[in-house]
């Protein structure tokens, strides 16, 4: 989205980047001030509870199976306690639609809500790790005062402090996002057993450990502006009317400190550029909306702040549309997003569809390629067919295969005693059967078949084929 630039300050501001600096071309340290208000009490309290979530998480279990579990390297995720083996692929790919377009809709009607409020790298960095920088090293102008000094006992005291505590933390996320990728079980054993028992998953944990120390102590909004896929796509998503984190230009311009009993006309905006000191990704949000606002409210709360102590309305920054601000209009749902809210509505009710139907065994049947039929002894015929159970439950199934129709005919398992199959949990059973049927009984070439599935006993599945043989007469 293009924000309307505020004319007397013209759009000189897009020729570069805050995290770039003027004169080297090298990058600019982000040095945010301390905040503080009800907004940023908000976001601690929600974020406590998040982080309480993320770490509990792998220890919850039901039925001593993970909540959630995403083990890509074996295909096997479990989201919500719901299993999704490798078969149920499709139903995977529409959950992860589903959830992509709900991150679109929210977006276009809220901006980046999930930036500034629920995104683990903002709670990480802004709630725990930005927080331990103040207690160690002190508030922006401390920390820049300790970067720019020479080495002494202080500077490596504090700077070794921090980064001990920083690489610890990063070991602890990079355990927990181990537990939900390969389970909290496998990370104990780990632990217990010693790297040398699990020598890559040491190497992954170690990774991991080393990617998060630096995402955290030295890449920080970075990740938000440069490597995020979703912030790079703010510009698609976002329009006049998404809500997002705006300075209402109309009442704040022109900007600029007016002393006591001046009567010269101004703006609310006093030029304390308090806004711009808190901003973790160092932009003026003044400018309008910008690709590095994680919507973060930290400005919203500093401005409010300023006018609450010159006596004007709070709201100066605050959570609006750009339509909202120029024009004085109320919230709309536009047809963009009314548009997407009927997509998510339709796959959101596809996939309760899919998952309420979902069967918990699986069973294909198909007849052996390349073979049409054999003549056996006793004057009968057979057809060869190959099937697959797979269990998709975390518990054993008894699962059994029996012979519908043709009238008179038998089955046969081959390699196999019985049709009786023991499935464990996500076991893959495959195999072959022989339909045997009585030549005289073959009254036609192509006659229709049906095997009966039974899982524990209750019919799950009526599997339907055909059987060939020659007609007798
Ligand atoms: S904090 Fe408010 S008053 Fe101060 S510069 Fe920012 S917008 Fe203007
Ligand atoms: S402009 Fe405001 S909301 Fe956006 S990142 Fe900066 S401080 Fe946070």
């Amino acid at each position: 989205m293009q924000s309307e630039a505020i004319p007397e300050y013209g759009e000189m501001y897009r020729d570069s980047i805050s995290l770039v600096n003027k004169k080297t071309g090298d990058r600019q340290w982000v040095y945010p001030k301390k905040t503080k208000g009800p907004l940023y009490s908000g976001r601690t309290w929600f974020s406590i509870f998040l982080m309480i979530l993320l770490f509990a998480g792998p220890f919850i279990k039901i039925n001593n199976h993970p909540i959630l579990l995403l083990n890509i390297l074996e295909r096997k995720f479990i989201i919500f306690g719901i299993p999704f083996w490798p078969q149920d692929l499709p139903l995977f790919a529409l959950l992860m639609l589903t959830f992509v377009v709900f991150i679109i809709v929210f977006t276009v009607m809220f901006g980046r809500v999930w930036c500034g409020w629920a995104c683990p790298q903002t709670i990480f960095m802004e709630m725990l790790f930005r927080k331990i920088e103040y207690w160690i090293e002190g508030d922006f102008k401390a920390q820049k005062k300790l970067d720019e000094q020479e080495l002494n006992t202080e500077k490596i005291i504090k700077k070794g402090t921090k980064h001990i505590i920083f690489f610890s933390l990063a070991v602890i996320i990079a355990n927990t996002f181990l537990a939900y990728l390969i389970g909290i079980d496998e990370v104990a054993k780990l632990i217990t057993e010693g790297p040398s028992a699990h020598i890559g998953q040491f190497i992954a944990l170690i990774i991991f450990s080393f990617v998060f120390y630096l995402v955290f102590a030295k890449i920080r909004e970075l990740v938000c502006i440069v490597i995020c896929p979703y912030g790079r796509l703010q510009g698609l998503m976002l329009d006049k009317n998404s809500i997002v984190v705006a300075y209402d230009f109309i009442r704040g311009e022109p900007r600029g400190f007016k002393k006591k009993n001046e009567i010269k006309l101004q703006g609310d905006c006093v030029d304390c550029h308090r806004c711009v000191q808190v901003c973790p990704t160092g932009i003026d949000i003044r400018n309008g909306t910008q690709l590095e606002c994680v919507n973060c409210t930290a400005c919203i709360d500093e401005c409010d702040d300023v006018m609450t102590r010159i006596n004007k309305p709070k709201g100066l920054i605050r959570y609006a549309s750009q339509e909202q601000i120029a024009n004085g209009l109320g919230r709309r749902i536009t047809f963009r997003s009314a548009a997407y809210l009927s997509v998510l509505t339709l796959l959101m009710g596809l996939l309760t569809y899919f998952i309420a139907t979902r069967k918990d065994i699986e069973t294909t049947l198909l007849r052996t390629p390349g073979m049409l039929y054999q003549q056996q002894e006793n004057n009968r015929v057979s057809n060869m067919y190959n099937f697959e159970v797979v269990n998709k439950t975390f518990h054993e199934q008894q699962v059994s295969v029996e012979l519908a129709e043709p009238a008179g005919a038998t089955l046969k398992m081959v390699d196999r005693e019985s049709s009786q199959l023991s499935l464990g949990e996500d076991e893959i059973i495959t195999g072959s059967f022989f339909i045997l049927l009585d030549k005289t009984a073959i009254k036609q070439n192509n006659i229709s078949a049906k095997v009966n599935i039974y899982s524990n006993g209750k019919l799950i599945e009526v599997m339907k084929t055909n059987f060939v043989g020659p007609v007798t007469n």
